[in-house]
């Protein structure tokens, strides 16, 4: 993946990482269907083990994001958090603040009962705080995507200190 070109903006410390996934809540996942870009915002868990980031969202059992990750599960990811819009005294000095996390994985159908359970338990900590557990019938009104991601960045741009 192409190196962040601001590199001044560069979020490299695992800890601030994790407090960008904590907060951003939504995820924006693109695809690409039959060479046509296709993007799809859904709330998302996380986890992160040893800086391997692995990131769970559910949904409906049909849909055109389920057909495209079946021909091609190949995505790339944005979500972002700390958007706050700023005023300067000429246009170009107006800007936002963000803070964001990019990268691209490969987004997986699960099929297992308990993988499901656990993806949706993820789901539910990182969108609530807290901790819910799930019965097997539960998993069979949903699909459950994981997506083992591959490489990411995360990137900060702070309000203006002046
Ligand atoms: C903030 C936010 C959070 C969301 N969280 C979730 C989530 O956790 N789980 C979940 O399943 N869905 C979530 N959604 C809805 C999600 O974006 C999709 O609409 C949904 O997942 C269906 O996707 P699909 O590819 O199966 O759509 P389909 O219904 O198969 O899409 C058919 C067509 O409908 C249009 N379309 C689909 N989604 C949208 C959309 N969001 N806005 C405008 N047009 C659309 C597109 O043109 C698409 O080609 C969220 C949406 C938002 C805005």
């Amino acid at each position: 993946m192409n190196g962040i070109t601001r590199r001044e903006r560069e979020v490299t410390d695992i800890g601030e990482i994790i407090k960008i996934l904590d907060k951003a809540k939504v995820v924006r996942i693109g695809m690409v269907d039959d060479g046509e870009c296709y993007i799809v915002p859904m709330n998302y868990g996380y986890t992160m083990d040893d800086g391997k980031l692995t990131l769970w969202v559910h949904g409906s059992l049909k849909g055109r994001k389920l057909d495209v990750i079946r021909k091609n599960p190949k995505v790339f990811f944005e979500l972002d958090c700390d958007i706050t819009p700023f005023e300067g005294d000429v246009a170009c000095r107006y800007g936002v603040s963000y803070s964001s996390v990019m990268g691209r994985g490969t987004a997986v159908i699960t099929e297992d009962v308990e993988e499901k359970k656990h993806g949706l338990s993820v789901l539910m900590k990182t969108q609530t705080g807290k901790d819910f557990t799930f019965e097997d019938k539960m998993t069979t009104i949903v699909s459950v995507i994981r997506i083992d991601v591959s490489d990411y960045t995360a990137k900060r741009r702070p309000l203006p200190t002046e």
